[in-house]
């Protein structure tokens, strides 16, 4: 297949098969466009919609989201994982409304320099929002081109990747590149899937390297893996008289940066120091471990829940910063680490 056929092919399939029907598809402006790919980003479709819809809706504008809280941006990111997204897409929010007059620059370079927008993402945006030609590989891109030119081994290394972007660059047609873009990131998604691929509905069959060596199932090769470390922690789900869990607000960079969480100890014994809290260590309740991953360590963490033996102190928490007391009935509108929002959510069913 030349270049031009594949494109060809590949615009096809997209006008039968293809999604039109995106919420994101509806109004393709450069906002948008990034809110999407920034949540699409190790996301599926079906998981991103009602995180986009309530964005939109809340955000209707990037000054809007400019103008907001950070709190506020984490609490509604909440359960979309990866927060550096999150905190990146409030920056650079505040950087096109302030520095470019709310108008997201015009070329891929320029895009690059805004904080979580990397090159696909950066080619994504311009494509989709203005139609000029700049190609995309993102993670469902990299693999539809991986098996059809059946690349060996992982296709991350900076040769392979070197490699694919000139695959991407020189399929990238000059007319339709919009829905080029789109219909790339469909197939994907949706036809060359990472197991399974459905080759024989593909438009690229015939020209599949892949399908024609039979490697489909085996391309691309995985990342390497790394035994990742296993760490444990306590988690204290401190009550109060009237039902409110104490939390803590994360510092603003690393492991859930800048969202709320619930104090921790490696040992229980020492919850009263840690937290500065009249704590009753009698009175602790070891809860269902849970195990939440990080894509470096493993954290298993034992919820501890656990009463205040004198109430008549709860106010002097609150006297130190970034310290809160959560209603379980009434939640404050903040950004949670996921397994606490999930440790709390039990809680209240409880
Ligand atoms: S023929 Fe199969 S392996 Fe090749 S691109 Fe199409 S779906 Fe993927």
């Amino acid at each position: 297949m030349t270049t031009d056929q594949f494109s060809t092919a590949v615009l096809d399939w997209f006008d039968q098969h293809g999604r039109h029907d995106l919420p994101w598809q509806a109004n393709k402006t450069a906002y948008f466009t990034w809110l999407s790919e920034i949540m699409l980003q190790q996301t599926q479709v079906s998981t991103v919609i009602p995180y986009f819809e309530r964005f939109r809706e809340q955000f209707p504008t990037v000054e809007d989201l400019a103008a907001a809280e950070q709190d506020e941006v984490l609490h509604l990111w909440t359960g979309l994982g990866y927060y550096a997204r999150a905190r990146n897409l409030h920056k650079t929010a505040k950087i096109v409304s302030h520095d470019f007059g709310g108008q997201f620059p015009d070329s891929v370079d320029a895009l690059e320099q805004l904080p979580g927008i990397g090159r696909s993402t950066a080619g994504a945006i311009l494509s989709i929002s203005t139609g000029k030609r700049a190609a995309i590989l993102d993670g469902n891109v990299k693999r539809v081109l991986a098996r059809y030119y059946a690349i060996e081994g992982w296709p991350g290394t900076t040769e392979n990747m070197k490699q694919l972007w000139q695959f991407a660059e020189q399929n990238t047609p000059h007319q339709r590149v919009a829905d080029y873009t789109q219909a790339m990131m469909d197939m994907g998604a949706t036809l060359c899937t990472r197991s399974k691929p459905a080759c024989l509905l593909c438009p690229l069959t015939s020209g599949c390297q892949a399908r024609q060596q039979g490697s489909e199932n085996e391309l691309p090769a995985s990342k390497p893996k790394k035994a990742i470390p296993v760490k444990q922690t306590l988690m204290l789900l401190i009550e109060n008289d009237t039902g409110q869990i104490l939390l803590r607000q994360r510092p603003p960079t690393g492991i859930w940066g800048g969202l709320w969480s619930l104090p921790e100890t490696s040992d229980l014994r020492d919850a009263e120091h840690e937290t500065g809290l009249p704590v009753d260590a009698d009175s602790a309740t070891a809860l269902t471990p849970i195990r939440h991953t990080f894509s470096h360590f493993h954290l298993d963490i034992t919820p501890v829940h656990i009463e205040l033996r004198d109430n008549d102190l709860t106010n002097s928490v609150m006297e130190q910063p970034a310290t809160l007391w959560y209603n379980l009935r009434q939640p404050q509108k903040i950004g949670l680490a996921a397994p606490v929002k999930k440790l709390l959510g039990k809680l209240k069913t409880s």
